[in-house]
């Protein structure tokens, strides 16, 4: 692969995963120019400020768990890496995973593939997860797996302040615009276009534009299968109160977690009201009552007392081949890298996909964990790289 340790990177979106590849940039020694164009410095529709901003290692493909346990030990040791001042409130408590019965060998051998990759991954038949977490009924659950470490949450808008501004301190540029497209010479992309009608030369250019990515690229004949699909978030307060009560995902769908005093939660929507979010941001309440409500309350019974503080609704950026991030460049367009399609898990990666971008714009090859799996061959040729373990 093309690579350089100078020159012009131009990176389109400057949310998480496009400020973790241009401090990563950095941190490799680029000694060119990056500016980052963002066409929204409040970044009040980016799915980073709309995220449920948590972090699990249990996932079915181990280059997603390496990424995990990559960022987990970021966030454990946030201040080292961005100075005292740093806190992104990191909660190390857990995902608790709930299985049925049919579930049990198939997230056994899971667990043991996470393990192999650095998780922390334990495994609680339903006697065990009644003794260690009471309040949440067994009833038709054949396994519970919790990881021990490297899980939990955190505050992602501080985080993406922590990076912006390290970023910036080391000479990147963000320059809000909106880019409107590209122009192509000889097999690359020669400069980014922008609203304002200023066009930028590049040597290297990322695509970190989330939800926004698979429509930008589209015009280049690039056929990036990432689309936005709207996730709602509830914010309640319940009588339920349990110290150290972990993410719990049930097997029935529906997730939640403590939020400081509250919790949050959510549930996808059913496949027929799920269709690709234009610019709608207006949260999904007939989903409460519906779907997440009831479960809620089945699961967990003191749950059923709820009162609805808030609710919000951000865009998950769905790689429709198969849930998994799309980081690489493409095979024709050569210096247009990707770092994009993270399905609603991108920002507990996007510590791991800065690092990988740095290193295949300075060095061609990744040199700390290994994202070939993630790369565009897939989706060219139509092989997902399927992901067992999506919310
Ligand atoms: C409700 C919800 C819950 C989630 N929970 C989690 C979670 O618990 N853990 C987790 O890891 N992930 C979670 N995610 C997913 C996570 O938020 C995303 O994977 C991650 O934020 C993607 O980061 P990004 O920088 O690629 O995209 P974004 O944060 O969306 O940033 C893309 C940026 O590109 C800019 N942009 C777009 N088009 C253009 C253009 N043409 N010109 C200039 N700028 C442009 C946008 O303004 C935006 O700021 C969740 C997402 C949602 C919606």
């Amino acid at each position: 692969m093309l690579h350089a340790s100078s020159g012009r990177v131009v990176i389109v979106g400057g949310a998480i995963m496009g400020s973790f590849s241009a401090w990563a940039l950095r941190q490799a020694g680029f000694a060119g120019t990056i500016t980052v164009v963002e066409k929204d410095s409040t970044y009040q529709h980016s799915s980073t400020a709309l995220s449920a901003a948590s972090i699990r290692t249990q996932f079915g493909t181990p280059t997603n768990v390496q990424m995990s346990v990559y960022g987990a030990e970021m966030f454990r040791h946030i201040k080292t890496v961005f100075g005292d001042e740093a806190d992104i409130g990191y909660q190390e408590k857990g995902y608790l995973i709930l299985g049925g019965p049919d579930d049990v060998a198939e997230r056994i051998a899971a667990a043991e593939m996470q393990r192999e990759h650095g998780a922390d991954i334990i495994v609680l038949d339903p006697l065990e997860l009644s003794a260690r977490f009471p309040g949440i009924s067994v009833d038709g659950i054949g396994l519970g797996t919790f990881g021990a470490q490297h899980e939990g949450w955190f505050d992602a808008w501080s985080l993406l302040s922590h990076v912006r501004r390290a970023a910036r301190q080391l000479g990147v540029d963000y320059v809000q615009a909106t880019v409107t497209g590209f122009e192509t010479d000889d097999a690359k992309v020669a400069g980014v276009l922008l609203s304002n009608g200023a066009r930028m030369a590049c040597d290297f250019c990322v695509l970190a534009a989330g939800a926004w990515s698979g429509r930008l690229v589209a015009p280049l004949g690039i056929d990036l299968p990432v689309v936005p699909k709207k996730r709602t978030v509830f914010s309640f307060k319940t009588p339920f109160n349990r110290s150290n009560f972990p993410m719990l995902f049930d097997a029935s769908g529906f997730w939640v977690r403590p939020e400081g005093k509250d919790y949050i939660g959510g549930i996808q929507p059913p496949p027929e009201t799920d269709a690709d979010s234009d610019g709608d941001f207006e949260p999904q309440f007939e989903l409460l009552e519906d779907a997440f409500w009831p479960l809620l309350a089945t699961r967990i019974p003191e749950m059923e007392q709820l009162r609805l503080q808030r609710a919000w609704a951000g865009h998950y950026e769905v790689n429709t081949l198969d849930h998994n991030g799309v980081v690489g460049a493409h095979d024709e367009l050569t210096n247009l890298i990707f770092a994009t399609g993270f399905s609603g898990h991108g920002v507990m990666h996007a510590p791991a996909v800065g690092r990988g971008v740095a290193e295949l714009i300075t060095s061609g090859s990744y040199t700390t964990i290994d994202m070939n799996a993630l790369g565009w061959a897939r989706i060219r040729n139509s092989t997902p790289l399927v992901e067992t373990i999506v919310y």
